[in-house]
């Protein structure tokens, strides 16, 4: 696969995050809500680096709440652990969560570059991200379909 690498997102072509990235967050009839995250990483990345998609908490994270998958700096996702954050916004906040993932988004991050892909248990759909765009779809079982990748 090859992109074209005249086309860029925060100063680095969009092949450095196009083509690795797949988060998924679902919720089921009965509110269930699963979080699930897989990434090559960033491009140049240390050797044994790891980053925040595996940590729960950090990069994936669901509970009774919402589901919540993040993409991004990984080392500014971990120190915000801003999948854990959108769902403690929620519940101690009592923020829906459109206004906790883009509270998170906000004040977390402390300058890096990243978004998020979330789900409530209610069925709310909403995404957050302070890069220039963030590639991103959205399925329900009424046969919706929408797919994004800026604001
Ligand atoms: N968050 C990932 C990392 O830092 C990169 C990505 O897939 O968005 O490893």
């Amino acid at each position: 696969m090859s992109f074209d690498t005249r086309i860029q997102m925060n100063g680095l072509p969009i092949s450095v995050y196009a083509p690795e990235t797949v988060g998924c967050v679902v919720v089921d009839s009965s509110g269930g809500c699963a979080a699930t995250t897989s990434s090559g990483g960033l491009m140049n990345k240390k050797c044994c680096r790891i980053g925040d998609s595996p940590l729960i908490g950090a990069g994936t994270y669901a509970c009774d709440l919402c589901a919540v998958s993040c993409t991004g700096e990984g080392e500014a996702i971990i120190r915000a652990t801003l999948a854990r954050d959108v769902a403690a916004i929620m519940e101690y906040k009592g923020l829906a969560l459109q206004k906790a993932i883009n509270y998170a988004i906000k004040e977390r991050l402390d300058g890096g570059k990243a978004g998020a892909i979330t789900v409530s248990k209610d069925g709310e759909v909403a995404y957050g991200f302070n890069s220039n765009g963030m590639f991103r779809g959205c399925a329900t079982e009424d046969g919706f379909m929408e797919v994004g990748i800026w604001e």
